[in-house]
């Protein structure tokens, strides 16, 4: 017979990391939400890690505090006119300071346990890149690796024979209830979302809404960019690009429901009928928390969901008519090849746009669908070989989204 094992009633949970020497984990972008979310964890578990690089764009206070803070073995700052600053910050330190894009990426190239992936943008993809090459596990935040780059992103870290975690809390969802099963045996798989700041607004209103009312998040506090992404919904649909490519399934097993108190992150329906979902208050040191011990567990601060006294949860269908940027993921994902890219960096020209108040709020999704159908028209849409290749289309989404700025102005 087999043995089972029997935990005493009332024994303590089980701590993370008393198994041997620290992890050593790198976090590029390690001044921005995710970064410092992500620290703050790692400073509750004390001896489980040590911290190799942290970077950041131009936060140079931030990041010779945060390095200082965790002992950085290595503080990199992408903007070079941030070196002299850093490196004074830093003097007697026993840091490592480096500067500029070619640093970033050599950085983010030394072999480690973990690497954390929460720089934000297309800015994101070389780094990445070179850390699905080098580090063991690769805790994923930014969005581009996969919206822009899904297929050779994916081939990457096949080839390097990297672990992927996604960090982002409805792929997170999807993954902790996929966990073992033989992923052949999902039927559906349902990113839940917010709905937005203006998931109640008329068209009309959300005609005239302001970024300082899309910046208004209902439940969780994020970047600026990612936001303004949840109040279009083009959040939704890029993270829908990201569910092709992280599980094995068809477009048509993909879906969004709406869930305004943010408590099922996401849920997986199996060829038996059972339906498995992830739950939490919405805080994203838990699905960080599950990137980094990910079988095991660690403990993480979010507030403990009690059901009773939250009472009900709702869902609701997505509106399509007021958030176009959903259709945008299918018609991105039948297209495939270059389109995520177009599209992403075609969006965030439209966001920047928006933020400097040149645009108005439903032109954002418009003007990235329109740059998408430029793109088609004018054959612009292939198969990457390469990271280059999409680079190359993202420099081209930019362009074609600038081209068209004044039709929607
Ligand atoms: P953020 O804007 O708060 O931080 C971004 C980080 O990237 C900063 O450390 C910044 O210094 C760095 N950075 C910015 N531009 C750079 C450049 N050109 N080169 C190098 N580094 C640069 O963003 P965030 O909210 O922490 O999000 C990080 C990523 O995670 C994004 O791709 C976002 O979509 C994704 N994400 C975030 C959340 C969230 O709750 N914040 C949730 C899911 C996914
Ligand atoms: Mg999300």
């Amino acid at each position: 017979m087999q043995e089972v094992s029997v935990i005493a009633p009332g024994a303590a949970p089980l701590a993370f990391g008393r198994e041997g020497r620290p992890r050593r984990i790198s976090i590029l972008g390690a001044t921005g939400s995710v970064g410092t979310s992500t620290l703050d964890l790692i400073a509750r578990h004390g001896d489980a890690f040590e911290i190799d690089v942290l970077t950041a764009q131009t936060n140079v206070a931030a990041l010779a505090e945060l390095a200082l803070r965790h002992r950085a073995r290595m503080a990199v700052i992408g903007s070079e006119l941030g070196y002299a600053e850093l490196k004074a910050r830093l003097a007697g330190s026993g840091t490592e300071v480096a500067a500029g894009p070619a640093a970033l990426i050599e950085a983010a190239s030394r072999p480690v346990d973990c690497v954390m992936a929460a720089i934000v943008g297309a800015a994101g993809l070389r780094p990445t890149f070179a850390a699905a090459r080098a580090a063991r596990r690769v805790a994923l935040a930014n969005k581009e690796c996969l919206v822009s780059a899904g297929t050779v992103f994916m081939s990457a870290i096949k080839e390097a024979g990297a672990e992927l975690l996604p960090v982002d809390s409805e792929h997170s969802a999807v993954h902790q209830s996929i966990a073992d099963t033989d992923p052949r045996f999902i039927e559906r798989i349902v990113l839940t979302g917010s709905g937005g700041p203006f998931r109640t607004w008329n068209a009309e209103q959300m005609a005239a809404a302001t970024p300082e009312q899309a910046a208004r998040h209902p439940n969780f506090s994020m970047g600026r960019k990612i936001t303004v992404d949840s109040a279009t919904l083009m959040n939704k649909c890029l993270e829908l690009i990201e569910a092709f490519h992280l599980f094995p399934v068809a477009v048509d097993q993909l879906s969004v429901v709406v869930h305004p108190q943010q408590i099922v992150h996401g849920f997986v329906e199996f060829t038996d009928g059972s339906v498995i979902a992830q739950m939490g208050t919405p805080d994203m040191r838990t699905p960080i928390a599950s990137s980094l011990a990910w079988p095991a567990r660690m403990s993480a601060p979010a507030t403990r969901l009690d059901l009773v006294r939250l009472g009900s949860l709702t869902f609701e269908a997505p509106d399509e008519q007021r958030f176009p940027a959903l259709g945008l993921a299918r018609r991105t994902l039948e297209l495939g090849g270059t389109a995520g890219a177009i599209l992403n960096a075609a969006n965030e020209v439209a966001v920047d746009a928006f933020l400097e108040r040149q645009i108005p709020f439903p032109a954002i999704a418009a003007l990235a669908g329109a740059a998408l159908d430029e793109g088609v028209r004018t054959g612009r849409v292939c198969e990457p070989a390469c990271l280059d290749d999409v680079i190359a289309a993202d420099e081209e989404g930019r362009a074609l989204a600038r081209g068209l700025l004044r039709r929607y102005s």
